[in-house]
């Protein structure tokens, strides 16, 4: 089976027995690989209504084809499962060596299912599966962990781990991976946690074979070639995604204390060259990637001792702007924090800045948080708060929930800056005047989140008034941007550096041995899209129109300041963006594939 392991490991955490399964020809066909195989292995299946902190609720890990192969930037795997933090669709994909690793081992996808009955890890080496006993680990921050693992299986494992948020079940922990690398979004973290499994580590020493290995090596130098040819790597290779942070903030972008604003005062304070200069200690790369765009930082602000990778553009966009922390030492303690404890920094900022605000408005007081005066800007504060929530303390119990669950617990008005859609905290971009990213991040298929389109730039380019063209271009890029997490390769080539979309079809056939053309990779990829909205409406009841729908504050409030003030997309503006959308995508106008698209797309 050229271009993959060929088979799936079937783990049952419950009864300890694994079995292997041959990876299906037709999956391959339809689905490809990675985020493909985990929609349809989940779709079919996770029960209807499944808990998902329950035993029914299953994990799926999966590679690509490109994963673990002399391609640039192979180097994602991704995580999915019935969200615990919007009850729908969740995946998230991690950068770093474990695709490859699971591959070398023999596997292209990994489904765990059941409940270990104690804590344990899951050890993979080539054809020996074993659970292990975990409770040396318990406690344990994510990345102490990984640690504590390679201390007794030896560094060439990879190894996937959880923190203590994890092992507490909230509902946006994360997987952690390669010392700072975090499937971060949908609570992919909790599943484990509630599956009681604290880590789980590979080793693989098989090869994957190729239907034409010359051909293979020859396109990937090219492919290494043009990358490093390209006019702003260097840019990329030096600042990572901290470059973004400046730029969002010049143009109201820049989530700023819980997305009142899109403009922060003291936004230097987080800017890329100061990162640089004052706390990167090194540059870090995923497997195969000749951008390494992780930046390794040290920092001793306060008293603080922390090594972190990071912050990136989203923690300090989340963690920065939205908690107003405008010390770049600051947001990297923070960091350092959040991926011990294993908070997704996205939803840990997100949360902290809603109950900031909260606080700020007399909806909660220092009585409810256990003494913490929660003030925009304190980082002591963000720390505490961030602790309380990982071990599920006082008030902390309330936030693990994620900021929908809080702000109907609160009440008093806190649901119009609960800054969600499904459930999943917004991510780094405020887009209260770029309907097309507004539309993206309503209409992403794990919530508001930035992975799936990302189309600030083209608000920008086409006129951010304008509406017309922008459902299209959401599409466009929602079949692209996932379709690198369905190869198992990294997005930020493609985005960041202009890498040519036509490389992917053409390494693909001395790979797979198998013709592809851009089309058909978006046709899979529009197939994954719809058959992930499925899952969304088999499990949650009555789910449609309005849970694409954005947070009030965002139609309700015009921009305060920055350069954008006064800006705002109304009810009216919104709707149609909807309807464009729904009517293009060949859905109904509840937001439901019609039975002709799925006939089209070959779904049931
Ligand atoms: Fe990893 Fe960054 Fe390279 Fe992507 S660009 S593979 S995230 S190092």
């Amino acid at each position: 089976m050229n271009g993959y392991a060929g088979k799936i490991l079937r783990i049952d955490l419950a009864s300890g027995d694994f079995s292997t399964e041959p990876l299906p020809p037709e999956l391959i066909r339809d689905y490809l690989g990675g985020r493909g195989f985990a929609a349809r292995i989940l779709y079919d299946e996770i029960p209807t209504g499944a808990d998902p902190l329950g035993p029914d609720n299953r994990i799926v890990i999966a590679a690509g084809p490109l994963s673990g192969l002399f391609v640039p930037a192979a180097g994602k795997t991704t995580f999915a499962a019935r969200s615990p933090a919007t009850g729908g669709w969740g995946d998230s994909n991690i950068g770093g060596h474990l695709a490859s690793e699971m591959k070398y081992a023999g596997y292209d996808a990994i489904i765990l299912q059941g409940i270990a009955p104690r804590p344990s890890y899951v050890y993979i080496k080539n054809d020996r599966v074993e659970i292990r006993d975990a409770a040396f680990l318990l406690g344990k921050g994510a990345i102490e962990t990984e640690r504590a693992l390679k201390d007794v299986l030896g560094d060439e494992f990879q190894i996937a781990t959880i923190g203590p948020a994890g092992e507490n079940r909230v509902v946006f922990a994360c997987v952690s991976h390669d010392f700072g690398r975090q499937a971060g979004r949908t609570g992919v973290g909790a599943v484990m946690g509630s599956k009681n499994i604290k880590a789980i580590a590979i080793r693989g020493t098989k090869a994957i074979e190729v239907a034409d290995l010359d051909k293979m090596i020859a396109i990937g130098k090219d492919m290494f070639k043009a990358s490093f040819a390209a006019p702003n790597i260097r840019e990329w290779q030096r600042y990572g995604t901290s470059q973004v942070v400046p730029w969002a903030n010049s143009i109201g972008a820049f989530p700023t204390r819980n997305f009142k604003s899109g403009y922060l005062e003291g936004n230097e304070g987080l800017s890329h060259e100061l990162m640089r200069r004052e706390i990167v200690v090194n540059d870090k790369a995923c497997f195969s990637c000749p951008m390494a765009c992780g930046k390794y930082s040290h920092t001793t602000a306060k008293g603080y001792d922390a090594y972190v990778e990071g912050p990136e553009y989203e923690t300090s966009a989340l963690i920065g702007g939205n908690c107003a922390i405008t010390d770049i030492k600051d947001v990297a303690y923070a960091n350092y924090v959040c991926d011990e404890l294993g908070l997704d920094t996205i939803s840990a900022g997100a949360v902290i800045g809603f109950a900031m605000e909260c606080y700020e408005k007399g909806i909660i007081s220092a009585k409810d948080t256990g003494g913490i005066e929660a003030r925009f800007g304190d980082v002591d504060a963000f720390v505490k708060l961030a602790h309380k929530i990982a071990l599920r303390e006082g008030i902390g119990d309330l936030l693990a929930g994620g900021v929908r669950r809080a702000a109907r617990h609160l009440g008093r008005g806190s649901d119009e800056f609960a800054i969600e859609v499904k459930g999943l905290e917004w991510s780094g971009y405020e887009s209260r005047s770029a309907p097309a990213n507004m539309l993206a991040y309503m209409t992403a298929d794990v919530g508001s989140h930035h992975n799936r389109a990302w189309a600030i730039t083209y608000d920008i380019a086409l006129g951010r008034d304008v509406l017309e063209g922008k459902a299209r271009k959401v599409i466009e890029l929602q079949h692209i941007r996932p379709l690198f997490d369905v190869l198992g390769a990294c997005r930020l080539l493609w985005v960041e550096i202009d890498f040519d979309l036509d490389w992917y079809p053409k390494v693909l056939e001395p790979i797979t041995g198998v013709k592809y053309t851009m089309d058909d990779l978006n046709r899979i990829s529009e197939r994954v899209w719809n058959l992930t909205r499925l899952f969304w409406i088999k499990h949650v009841p009555g789910f449609g129109r309005k849970d694409d729908w954005p947070p009030s504050r965002f139609y309700r409030r015009p921009m305060p300041d920055g350069p954008t003030a006064g800006r705002m997309i109304n009810r009216k503006q919104l709707e149609k963006l909807l309807d464009d959308y729904y009517a293009l995508r060949g859905w109904d106008s509840k937001g439901h594939p019609t039975p002709e698209k799925l006939a089209e797309l070959g779904l049931p």
